[in-house]
């Protein structure tokens, strides 16, 4: 081995459970004057295992001169993963094969998977957007991004012309996207009791059927499945005679926040910043990802396929390109909402009624007894940046 071969080597684990493991090698020629492979390769593996198990946070561990440095840092304080490799030799380019196969494999095991849907649709027409444009609009950008089929959960009783919506939600089926139940208005189950509600449900199902192919998907408006445990067993009950499977979601969010923010500053003639505002909207997102997953793990176990709640709506068709590019920046994998659907987490039918913040939330409260505490740049925080940046009054 060449005397002055190494340099820094730095390795970053991403310890955030079944995320990504980023391993980033920096080595120069002229600093380092012994071997670098300072980590006895099993005590390497060891400590890839105990960190990756550990939630929250990343792990630098540095090594200079024979010094080695641990730290912990801030999850978003993360560089991105590069490898610089300026000068190795064969035998440190094996050992470095070796470490990036291992996290490869690790990465493989962990991999972050999230499938879109979009509620809502189709949304009324407003200043930023005529109905049907909107709809094309979103088309064409999960085309452009090669975003797998998402379901669009759709109120077929928003207009009164309902052939005209279903020619409108008949674009997403032909563009390879699936059409779901999210009632025909949009009530609350707790509001209008069960009777109403299975009416409501009923009527969607009667118009959207003709959409319709294979299995089909209800998603309850307000994720508010219940909390009359009578009602909330009907309701089960009908769906799964029907052929429906429940829409769960495991990532909720409030993205809607945005789209009324933006709207309203437009209504009032203020210039809206839309750089500054996506920023925020995905900082909200990607946080709540990160957020649920994690709880996710400490549930189940496991990292599952995802389900990550949207809108059809005027800030997320806006923002979704950003947003879809900085899950994969973020190691996370777009996948179909059906094959996200296989995943056994949504077969599962909680005993509680706390259905407000997805299964992920409901699983987390099943086990505990109380609410998640939410600890992800949630609705207050961002509600409040948003008002700020745009000159709205609270
Ligand atoms: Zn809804």
């Amino acid at each position: 081995m060449p005397r002055d071969l190494g340099g820094r080597i730095h390795l970053i684990f991403k310890t955030e459970p079944c995320a990504i493991i980023q391993v980033r090698i920096r080595l120069s020629l002229y600093h380092f004057k012994h071997q670098w492979a300072m980590f006895h390769m099993l005590g390497l593996i060891r400590l890839l295992i105990s960190l990756t198990m550990e939630p929250g946070f990343q792990w630098v561990i540095s090594g200079y001169h024979r010094k080695f440095a641990l730290k912990k840092i801030e999850v978003n304080e993360l560089f991105r993963p590069k490898f610089l490799i300026y000068g190795v030799a064969m035998n440190e380019l094996k050992k470095l094969v070796f470490i990036s196969v291992m996290a490869a494999f690790l990465c493989s095991a962990y991999a972050k998977e999230i499938a879109l849907t979009f509620d809502d649709a189709p949304v009324s027409s407003t200043v930023y957007f005529e109905t049907h444009k909107r709809t094309s609009k979103l088309i064409r950008k999960l085309k452009a991004l090669s975003v797998p089929p998402v379901i669009i959960f759709a109120n077929p009783c928003k207009r009164d012309d309902s052939n005209s919506i279903i020619v409108q939600l008949r674009a997403y089926t032909i563009a390879g996207h699936i059409i779901g139940n999210h009632t025909c208005s949009h009530p609350r189950l707790d509001k209008v009791g069960f009777d109403s509600f299975l009416e409501d449900a009923l009527k969607a199902d009667e118009i959207l059927t003709p959409l319709y192919s294979g299995q089909k998907y209800f998603r309850y408006p307000f994720l508010n499945e219940g909390t009359d445990e009578s009602a909330r067993n009907q309701m089960r009950d009908w769906l799964g005679r029907n052929n429906y499977r429940n829409g769960l979601v495991s990532v909720d969010n409030d993205d809607t926040i945005v789209t009324d923010k933006i709207i309203k500053a437009k209504e009032q003639g203020k210039k809206v910043d839309h750089k500054k505002v996506e920023k925020l909207f995905l900082k909200h997102i990607l946080s709540a990802a990160e957020f649920y997953d994690k709880l996710a793990v400490k549930n189940l176990g496991y990292s599952p396929k995802h389900v990550l709640l949207l809108h059809e709506m005027d800030g997320t068709v806006l923002y979704v390109d950003s947003l879809v590019k900085e899950l994969r920046k973020n190691g996370w994998k777009i996948i179909s909402a059906k094959e996200a659907y296989e995943d056994p987490l949504y077969l599962k039918t909680p005993k509680n009624t706390y259905a407000g913040n997805g299964i992920i939330a409901q699983l987390d409260y099943e086990k505990t007894g109380h609410k998640p505490k939410i600890g992800y740049y949630k609705w207050d925080e961002l509600e409040k940046d948003l008002n700020k940046l745009l000159g709205l009054a609270p």
